[in-house]
């Protein structure tokens, strides 16, 4: 290991389990991880066409198909009910879904809920950031790969830098401030060249950072190899203009973090490929239309929607979540050389 690169995640999985709970009715998967952390995806649908995320001809699914904002809530209350603590509300655009606001204010309020988060691209959060505040979202990611206009058009393809711009200054007028954290998909020959850039940028807001490996998550016309950037070159560069030292602060994500000397600012990476976060995954994901994805880089499922628009109890809820545990892969296979992706769906389609 060279002195740049990021220490390797402990990936010790224990035992395979054949029960999905723990003794004291929180989720364990069958490596003995402790599942603790839901992304629901509110909405496939989105007002970008991000590069790596989606084509620019995207097909959406028909609105019949999503969950209701009521579906959405009894998910989340089953899983607080399995001991989940953390729920990021994600799509998609998830702020393009009418009166979001209301399912965050209700899924705060859910008993054993510590958290709401929020990850977005920014473009509704003039209209919203306040609403949002009011409802119990205390932190939310903001997608921003470029400070470049005319990049950040080519990147998102109908994207406007102002109006996301103008929605980190009306999170942090919100009173989010520390709450908010960018998220920038690094893309070799598109923003590579801008990272410490997005890095001053976010520091000087007092706001961390955290830089994401692009992962091989659908056909999107170029080739993943082609545009990789890993995390131990962008910490090469952005040491050119930082003092980093290593930090063990851990956001329940799989971001691994570096402190920015002389400010209280972090630069997290998330590194599927360069450094394999597995070993430590305690999330799940509900994708827009109940499809319950117990990791992101696999094509297993259960889908939870008959269980939700059918006369199910909770305890036909339960039972599936308990399964999808005892199915919960070991880790993802990504591989940006491929050809093809591996994994068809689109990241846009489970929920980044
Ligand atoms: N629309 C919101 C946004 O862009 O923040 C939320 C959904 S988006 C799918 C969630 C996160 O996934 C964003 O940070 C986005 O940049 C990231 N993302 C999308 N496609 C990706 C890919 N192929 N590899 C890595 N990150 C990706
Ligand atoms: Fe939309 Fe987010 Fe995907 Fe960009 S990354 S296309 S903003 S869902």
């Amino acid at each position: 290991m060279t002195d740049n690169a990021i220490p390797p995640a402990t990936f010790a999985p224990t035992t395979t389990r054949a029960d999905s709970q723990h003794a004291d009715g929180t989720l364990i998967d069958r490596w003995g991880r402790h599942i603790s952390y839901i992304r629901l995806s509110v909405t496939d649908r989105c007002d970008f066409r991000c590069q790596y995320c989606m084509p620019m001809k995207m097909k959406f699914l028909p609105k019949r198909e999503i969950l209701s904002l009521e579906e959405c809530l009894r998910v989340a209350r089953v899983f607080a009910e399995l001991g989940v603590t953390k729920v990021r509300i994600t799509g998609g655009e998830p702020l393009v879904r009418t009166n979001v606001e209301w399912l965050c204010a209700q899924i705060a309020k859910l008993q054993g809920v510590r958290e709401v988060a929020i990850t977005t691209n920014g473009s509704q959060l003039p209209r919203l950031a306040c609403k949002l505040r009011s409802a119990g979202i205390r932190r939310i990611n903001i997608s921003l790969d470029t400070l470049d206009a005319n990049n950040f058009r080519r990147l998102t393809r109908t994207g406007s830098l102002s109006v996301v711009l103008e929605g980190i200054e009306a999170a942090r007028a919100a009173g989010f401030v520390g709450g908010v954290k960018i998220n920038v998909v690094m893309m070799r020959g598109v923003n590579h060249l801008e990272l410490p850039q997005l890095a001053t940028f976010a520091i000087e807001r007092g706001m961390d950072i955290s830089f994401i490996e692009e992962m091989p998550l659908g056909d999107i016309g170029h080739s993943r190899g082609d545009t990789y950037y890993s995390a131990d070159e962008a910490l090469t560069d952005l040491r050119r203009i930082f003092t980093l030292s290593a930090s063990d602060f851990d956001s329940g994500g799989p971001a691994r973090y570096w402190k920015v000397d002389g400010t209280e600012q972090k630069i997290g990476f998330i590194t599927p490929h360069s450094h394999n976060f597995c070993a430590s995954c305690n999330r799940v994901r509900v994708t827009a239309t109940g499809g319950l994805y117990p990791c992101l880089g696999q094509n297993d499922m259960v889908d939870l929607r008959p269980a939700l628009r059918g006369e199910s109890s909770d305890d036909v809820l339960r039972h599936k979540i308990l399964q999808t545990m005892a199915i919960k892969p070991k880790g993802h296979e990504f591989d940006v050389y491929a050809d093809g992706a591996k994994v068809v769906r689109f990241m846009s389609a489970t929920g980044g």
